[in-house]
Order: C-alpha cells, then sequence, then structure tokens
C-alpha cells in the first residue's frame, strides 16, 4: 500500500481499495487525466472533501478559475473510504481540553465553529441532492471499562453548563434499553446533532458540485512537483503544466514525502482501518436489542468505532498497521473482528466481507491547521482522523484565504502545523505510544 511517510510519489496506478462503500455506491463518472498545459488563477491539489470543497467555493462564490486535480479519482484518499462518522469536532482535543489549553471563551468560537462545519455538510447534501444515506441517530460516546460513568456525567454537565450543548447521560440501564446491548459499556454520551453516511456517495457528489458550479476537476493526474515563479506557480504532473497565481495543497495524510516539507514534517500519516461484516439477522438484532443507526465511538486512548449500516451490517473501525507493506496483513481485520465480539455477545460465528484501510493524519499538538503557509500557497491538514465534517468548512475557509478574506480568530487559523521534534523517528514514537494506550486501555 502507498505510504506517504516513505513514498516520493502517488501514482495513480494504486491497488483495488475493496472498501464496502465502493460495493454499496453507484459508479461516479471518471474524471480524465489533465493531458496539455494550461493556465489558471487557482490550482488544488488534491480532489478530497477538502479540495473539493476549495474548488466548490472559489468557483461559485469567488468566481474565480480554478483547477482541481487527483493523482486517482475524487474521494479516492480518506475521503472516500472512511466510516462515514459526521461528528462534531475535529484533532484530538475535546471542549475541556481546548478550555484548558485556551480559555473558555476561544473554546466556545471552536464549538460554534464545529457545529458550523456540521451545518454546511448538511446544507450541501441538501443543496446538491447528494444520496449519501444519512442516517439520523446521533453519536454515543461509550465507556469502555467499569468506573468511567462519573467521568461521563461529569462532561454531560459541563458541555451542558459551558456550551448550551444539549449532551444527554445515559446510564448501564438507558443504553441497553434505548440504545444497545452492549457488554462493556456501562454509560454513555449521547450528542444529537451528529450521524452517519456513505462517505463515497458524498464525495461524489461534493465532486459534481464542484464540477457545475465552474470548477475544472482532473483525474488521474498526480502532481509531481511544483515551483514558484516570479508571479505564481508552475505545477507539474505526468503529461501537463498548470501556471497558476494561487496553490492549495489539500493533500492532507496523502502528501507524499517530500512534496511539502512544511506538511511532510508536522502531519504524521497514521493507519486507520475498517471492517464490515455479513448483514446481522433478526435474531441478532433482536437479542443485542440493536434499534438504532447511531455511530458510536469508545473512550479508549486506542478508540473503536462502530455503526450499524442501513443493511444491518456492522461497520466496525480502530487502528491499523503502522507501516504501508503491513496494511493488509489479515491480522488488523482479525483483531477488530475479535474486538467487536467483546463488545456485542452472540456474534460468535460472525464474518466480515469488507476490509481496508486508510491513512489519517496526526498533527503533533492534536489540532489541524487551515493557512497560508507562504505568499499565494495555502494548506489544510492535520484533522487526526475526524475530518469528515469539518474539511467541508476547512475547504470553504480555504477560499476565503485565496480570496483575501480574514478567518475567525482560532489558533487553527493563525499558524502553521508545529514541526515533530525528531520528526525521523515519529513511527518510533508512534509504535511507543500503541503500547502505552494498550496498557493504558486495560489496566488504568
Ligand atoms: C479508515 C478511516 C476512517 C475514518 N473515519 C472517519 C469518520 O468516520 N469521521 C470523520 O470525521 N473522519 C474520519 N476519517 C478521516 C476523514 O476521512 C478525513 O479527515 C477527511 O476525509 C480528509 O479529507 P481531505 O480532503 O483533507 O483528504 P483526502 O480525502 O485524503 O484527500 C487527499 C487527496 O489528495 C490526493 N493527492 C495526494 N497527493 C497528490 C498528488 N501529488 N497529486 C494529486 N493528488 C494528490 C489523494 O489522491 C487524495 O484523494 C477517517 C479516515 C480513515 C482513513
Amino acid at each position: 500500500m502507498y505510504d506517504p511517510y516513505l513514498d516520493t510519489t502517488l501514482c495513480s496506478n494504486q491497488p483495488d481499495i475493496g472498501s464496502y462503500w465502493q460495493a454499496a455506491t453507484p459508479t461516479s463518472i471518471d474524471y480524465p487525466a489533465l493531458k496539455r498545459d494550461i493556465s489558471c488563477d487557482t490550482v488544488i491539489i488534491g480532489a478530497g472533501y477538502t479540495g473539493l470543497n476549495c474548488g466548490y467555493e472559489l468557483a461559485k462564490v469567488h468566481q474565480r478559475d480554478v483547477v482541481v486535480l487527483d493523482a486517482l479519482q475524487p474521494g479516492w484518499g480518506c475521503s472516500g473510504r472512511n466510516g462515514g462518522f459526521v461528528l462534531r469536532g475535529t484533532g484530538r482535543l475535546g471542549l475541556a481540553q481546548l478550555a484548558s489549553k485556551f480559555g473558555l471563551e476561544t473554546a466556545r468560537v471552536f464549538h460554534r465553529e464545529y457545529g458550523a462545519a456540521i451545518l454546511r455538510v448538511n446544507q450541501l447534501i441538501e443543496r446538491g441532492n447528494i444520496a449519501c444515506q444519512p442516517q439520523p441517530g446521533g453519536y454515543y460516546k461509550l465507556t469502555h471499562k467499569a468506573g468511567m460513568a462519573k467521568s461521563l456525567a461529569q462532561q454531560a454537565a459541563f458541555l451542558n453548563q459551558h456550551f448550551d450543548y444539549p449532551v444527554q447521560f445515559l446510564d448501564k440501564a438507558q443504553l441497553r434499553h434505548q440504545v444497545v446491548n452492549h457488554q462493556q459499556a456501562d454509560a454513555a454520551l449521547y450528542f444529537p446533532d451528529c450521524y452517519g453516511l456513505n462517505p463515497l456517495a458524498l464525495a461524489h457528489g461534493y465532486a459534481r458540485m464542484a464540477t457545475e458550479a465552474g470548477a475544472s476537476l482532473y483525474g488521474q493526474s498526480p502532481v509531481i512537483s511544483f515551483k514558484r515563479l516570479p508571479a505564481g506557480f508552475e505545477v507539474i504532473t505526468r503529461q501537463a503544466v498548470i501556471t497558476a497565481r494561487n496553490l492549495v495543497l489539500a493533500t492532507n495524510a496523502y502528501t507524499a514525502k517530500g512534496l511539502y516539507p512544511a506538511i511532510n514534517n508536522s502531519c504524521l500519516p497514521v493507519l486507520s482501518s475498517v471492517i464490515v461484516t455479513e448483514p446481522l439477522n433478526a435474531s441478532q438484532l433482536q437479542q443485542l436489542n440493536w434499534q438504532q443507526n447511531s455511530i458510536m465511538m469508545d473512550t479508549r486512548m486506542l478508540k473503536y468505532y462502530y455503526r450499524l449500516l442501513p443493511d444491518n451490517r456492522v461497520l466496525f473501525g480502530g487502528r491499523g498497521a503502522i507501516k504501508g507493506k503491513d496494511a493488509a496483513d489479515p491480522i488488523y481485520p482479525r483483531r477488530l473482528l475479535a474486538a467487536l465480539k467483546h463488545c456485542f455477545a452472540g456474534l460468535e460465528h460472525l464474518t466480515y466481507q469488507y476490509q481496508w484501510s486508510g491513512w489519517v493524519g496526526v498533527s503533533y499538538d492534536d489540532l489541524p491547521r487551515v493557512v497560508a503557509a507562504e505568499p499565494n500557497l495555502f494548506y489544510a491538514a492535520g484533522y487526526c482522523g475526524s475530518g469528515l465534517s469539518f474539511s467541508a468548512l476547512a475547504g470553504e475557509r480555504l477560499a476565503q484565504l485565496v480570496a483575501g478574506k480574514t478567518l475567525p480568530a482560532l489558533p487553527i487559523y493563525q499558524s502553521m502545523l508545529p514541526g515533530f521534534p525528531m520528526s525521523a523517528w515519529r513511527r518510533q514514537g508512534q509504535q511507543m505510544f500503541y503500547q502505552w494506550g494498550r496498557f493504558k486501555d486495560h489496566f488504568l
């Protein structure tokens, strides 16, 4: 598997992802490769949610001549292969952590910004009539071991009191009666404004909307390098050269080593893996009292996330291999299946039918950035595995930066991604983090 930590280019001939979403989503049009030299106002590298939203906004709102390029097809990166969890937030810091780091007022601005991101996704789905099977039902944050209920109850009180966020605490009986008969969790927090959807269909919808708005979108066009000109940039793909005044890097965790060191050294590509099981039958569903299509994630340091899909399959995700070359090792999906069976009784014979992995971009301070990194060069990266909703807003914010607008006063818009200390040792650090996480999740 392509490994952005090691590989210096992302080629357009990649193996099939093999995801459930590919099987469950009508095929989209193939966007052709760019085969002639062109000029434009802004070139965007990367046609995931971020690049597509930026292209859409630049064309529709700011009337810019914009070209979006992807090495493969729109949504080939994280955007077409994620869990489909529309969450209120990004990065790895919750509101309490943001409040203690930046103060309560700034944390409230973060909360509003994250709310605006969900609202934007909702509006785009409606405006573009995107058939991405939204499954309303909220998000449940579940304890993974005994003794954590009190801390969740305190979190609910904190969020209600300081953010006016109607998060609800559920005890064990409420959880089992109203949501699902979970073997490990003895309490949950319910976040009402989150939901699940089909992420690949969303990416296809965004791509259609961007082109309808006037953006030129090219697939199979990997950017090999770019260089600064006296006025703008020259962007080189395998078959064409694009000259543009502005350059937006929306390659996020898929940024190949050396494409842009300011991202490469500050964003650690980390594999997240997913399995999708065969459909649960009526008696399994009844035994589990699995009533809702809500999205769920646990309180582990090394989290598991899961949801019941519209066709009663379970999607279950968690951390994967460290290196791309190990991503296809069956040990990872087997581990996820075992973890799923620990959560829910009566699934001893359940098997998985789809499994895949993807790279998420983890930043050193657990927060993303959306910035003008240099004159006329912009990037958004480092969503830490939680970027479905935020990327839509990040694309809009990038477009505003290109158009010379001022963004809300938030730290994520005001500084570049901080570099990792000893960045050449990030993978060793990741290994140690996983060992510590396993220990903490079991024993502390
Ligand atoms: C398994 C998995 C599960 C996840 N689940 C969730 C979830 O449930 N909820 C959530 O909020 N987030 C989730 N995420 C994270 C979320 O998917 C991402 O944060 C989000 O999709 C990032 O979008 P993006 O557009 O910034 O990047 P991407 O979608 O990764 O897009 C980057 C694009 O850049 C292209 N590219 C890279 N280099 C070049 C080049 N040189 N030339 C041309 N093109 C290039 C790539 O082909 C790619 O299409 C998950 C991620 C994974 C991997």
